[in-house]
């Protein structure tokens, strides 16, 4: 018996003990504060109507507050705290009324000293499933309950702060590998290309456009086509951007390069509106890199653009990242409010995988949220991407946003996100980037629809 108990205060002390490397190795409690976090903690206030939220992170002896909304606290002890009892329950908790509970209040009293008395605390997890921290959020008011979609929304948050913690960690493990190396980092894939290869590709146009169909996932019916640059290559072939793009950003020869891509799919719109008039409604979308953002020209180039070619704004969408905004964070904010009062539509591309991307979706004036690949990819693999890609919707829908799902390769991803209500998807499982011709010959399909799906994604990439 007493082996036993023994026994279960060392896996305690074992879990404790892994738990706590886990926290140091995404160095969270040493960071300076996010504007991320502030912005998961606003919105889980906001979309409960609470009056505080706090998101904090326990070690041994303290729950260190990385972001609190409503007052401000910045550590607490974590003995008799809530995260203790959040740690032996192991799941959310909802309390809706704290004072039909004598024995809380003592614990509300280690939060602050205003009434507290309807009460959720949601765990931010570890990859491994261990409680790191917690989301909490407070009311005066007290509730009947709380329904399950809006809990699961706190906990859709919860996980976001998971995958930025995972990204911290990820960041910090490159930099110290990165240092403990004597050598500058250089371009990994040899000497090729150089700076001059790219110009030469550029004055011999050898750079084309592909496109890939975006859909409307309940009809099928193709409602844009997202823009990819491809390298043809007279002797290696078609070249992958990821091969080019990052030489050119790092170089400025990204600029000519992007002006070409804008001023080529413009011209591409316009013969697809040739060919049938009814493409008119089709949004063609090109991805921009940070330096074209740092340009305050930017909007005037693409005006001129729309004029010259004789398209409408409508038919234009602009894709970026939100790393791509980061640098020149007050010309990128100046450049896209003139893009949007062009009628241009801005989608941030690659949501979830940034630093900020929460933040940056209430200071910018994005229409559309592109949910990244890899959120799709590990949809069907456990339950925090799939809540992740939940909230991504569900945040959209409150913001009113539209959201495309990119990377939809299998039919169970593409019946979960419609499930999910998520409108707009792109993706293998329907087709992947194509060249202008074969586009044309989709678009001639009846209504734009494309065929029920396959997985067959094999046979494609
Ligand atoms: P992105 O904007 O995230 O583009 C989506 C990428 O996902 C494309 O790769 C596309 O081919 C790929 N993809 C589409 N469906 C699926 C799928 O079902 N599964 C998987 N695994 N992948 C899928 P691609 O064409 O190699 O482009 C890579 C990146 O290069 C783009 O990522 C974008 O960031 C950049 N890029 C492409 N064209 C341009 C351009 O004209 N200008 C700039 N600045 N960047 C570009
Ligand atoms: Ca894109
Ligand atoms: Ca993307």
């Amino acid at each position: 018996m007493l082996e036993i108990q023994l026994e279960s205060v060392e896996n305690d002390q074992q879990r404790e003990q892994l738990r706590l490397t886990a926290l140091r190795s995404t160095g969270i409690l040493d960071s300076p504060p996010e504007a991320i976090f502030d912005t998961i903690t606003r919105l889980a206030a906001e979309y409960l109507h609470a009056d505080s939220a706090m998101l904090g992170f326990a070690d041994e002896s303290r729950i260190w507050v990385k972001s609190f909304w409503g007052h401000a606290v910045r550590e607490l002890p974590r003995s008799n705290s809530f995260f203790e009892m959040l740690q032996e329950h192991n799941d959310s908790m909802v309390i809706p009324d704290v004072a039909a509970q004598p024995e809380l209040m003592q614990r509300m009293l280690l939060i602050k000293r205003t009434q507290v008395r309807f009460f959720v605390n949601v765990p931010v997890r570890w990859v491994d499933g261990s409680i790191l921290g917690e989301l909490a959020i407070f009311s005066r008011e007290p509730r009947e309950s709380l329904d399950p979609e809006a809990l699961h929304m706190i906990e859709g948050l919860a996980s976001i702060v998971t995958s930025q913690l995972e990204l911290r960690r990820l960041r910090l493990g490159l930099r110290t590998a990165t240092q403990a190396h004597t050598q500058p980092a250089e371009m990994s894939n040899g000497d090729w290309p150089t700076v001059e290869d790219l110009r030469h590709a550029l004055e011999h146009r050898q750079f084309v456009l592909y496109y890939q169909p975006e859909i409307d996932l309940k009809s099928r019916k193709i409602i844009g086509l997202e823009a990819l640059i491809r390298w043809r290559h007279p002797e290696r072939g078609i070249i992958p951007p990821m091969q080019f793009i990052p030489l050119a950003e790092e170089t400025g020869l990204i600029l000519p390069i992007g002006d070409w891509g804008l001023a080529e799919a413009c011209a591409q719109i316009q013969r697809w509106c040739n060919d049938d008039p009814r493409h008119v409604s089709l949004r063609v979308c090109v991805n921009l890199s940070a330096r074209q953002f740092s340009r305050a020209g930017l909007a005037d180039h693409v005006e001129a653009l729309l004029l010259q070619s004789g398209i409408s704004s409508r038919q234009l969408g602009l894709e970026m990242t939100e790393s791509s905004l980061i640098p020149n964070m007050r010309t990128a904010l100046e450049v896209l409010g003139s893009l949007r009062r062009l009628g241009v539509s801005l989608l941030m591309d690659d949501f979830g995988t940034g630093y900020s991307s929460l933040n940056h979706l209430h200071s910018f004036p994005f229409d559309v949220l592109k949910i990244d690949r890899s959120f799709v990819g590990r949809m069907t693999e456990g339950d925090q991407p799939l809540h992740i890609v939940r909230t991504i919707i569900e945040l959209a829908r409150v913001l009113g946003m539209d959201v495309v799902a990119e990377g939809i390769e299998t039919q169970e991803q593409y019946q979960l996100l419609r499930q999910m209500g998520c409108r707009y998807g792109q993706g293998y499982l329907f087709s992947p980037p194509m060249t202008a011709e074969e586009i044309t010959n989709m678009l001639r399909l009846p209504g734009r629809i494309l065929p029920e799906p396959q997985d067959a994604i094999d046979e494609r990439d």
